[in-house]
């Protein structure tokens, strides 16, 4: 008797149909990285805001994890800097609280403190190692593809424990991002699979689930925080144990 999410030969069950390798979104869907920014974040400017309570601590992180990722976005098309981006939404966050980050020094020494620190708090979120069990078990091919450069990329993998996840798409690797096709299909061309027989899985709706469905293969939305999306009629799991389930 086979069971949904039992391992067949070279093919999995799962939830979304019979898949042949499963491809992954790393930032906030195999590590933490909203944990490893935020925590970092408030140590590098806690000196900045002394008095600053919890609630504003979190609406602070908040600015700089979700409100400020348009300056991702300009990274991404070449516009900004990597570092340009960090410092960008750091003042972003600071300013929100009437704090300015001086040019020149100061400004270089949150960067680089922010940049040491974060990295040390890149964690693999509980639910990864179980199901990278269960697809080494299963002989199914597993890989990463990014919206950041491969090697920075394999370092936070391999400092959260991942080593492990040895097939690594990045941004730099075919010289497009998310949500183009091409960098989807890369993954999919290492893994050896078919598009179609591939799982995608992230949480972002839009660059995961909607872009790498529309590259032909089996999006998922990973939904961890159980937002609304009216209208989204994809694939959706809370946890990357439920694809299994
Ligand atoms: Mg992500």
């Amino acid at each position: 008797m086979t069971m949904a999410g039992t391992a067949v030969g070279s093919v999995l069950r799962t939830r979304f149909g019979t898949i042949r390798g499963v491809l992954f979104d790393i930032d906030d869907t195999l590590v933490d990285l909203e944990y490893a920014m935020t925590t970092a974040l408030r140590e590098v400017s806690e000196h900045l805001l002394p008095g600053l309570d919890q609630t504003g601590w979190e609406r602070f992180g908040r600015i700089f994890t979700h409100e400020t990722t348009h300056y991702y976005d300009r990274y991404l098309t070449g516009e900004l800097t990597f570092n340009d981006q960090r410092l960008l939404r750091g003042r972003a966050a600071l300013g929100h609280f009437g704090v300015e980050l001086a040019d020149g020094e100061e400004a270089h020494r949150w960067l680089t403190a922010y940049s040491e620190l974060q990295p040390a708090y890149v964690r693999a979120f509980e639910d990864v190692l179980p199901l990278l069990d269960v697809l080494d078990a299963a002989g199914i091919p597993y890989g990463a593809v990014s919206n950041n450069v491969h090697d920075y990329q394999r370092a936070k993998l391999d400092a959260a424990g991942l080593e492990r996840v040895g097939r690594l798409v990045g941004t730099d690797t075919v010289g497009v991002a998310k949500p183009e096709p091409a960098i989807y299909l890369e993954g999919v061309r290492l893994l050896g699979t078919a598009p179609k027989e591939t799982l995608y899985v992230g949480d972002n709706r839009l660059l995961d689930a909607q872009g790498s469905t529309a590259a032909g293969l089996v999006g998922v939305w990973l939904n961890r925080a159980g937002e609304t999306a009216p209208g989204f009629e994809g694939h959706e799991v809370a946890s990357l144990a439920q694809l299994l389930a």
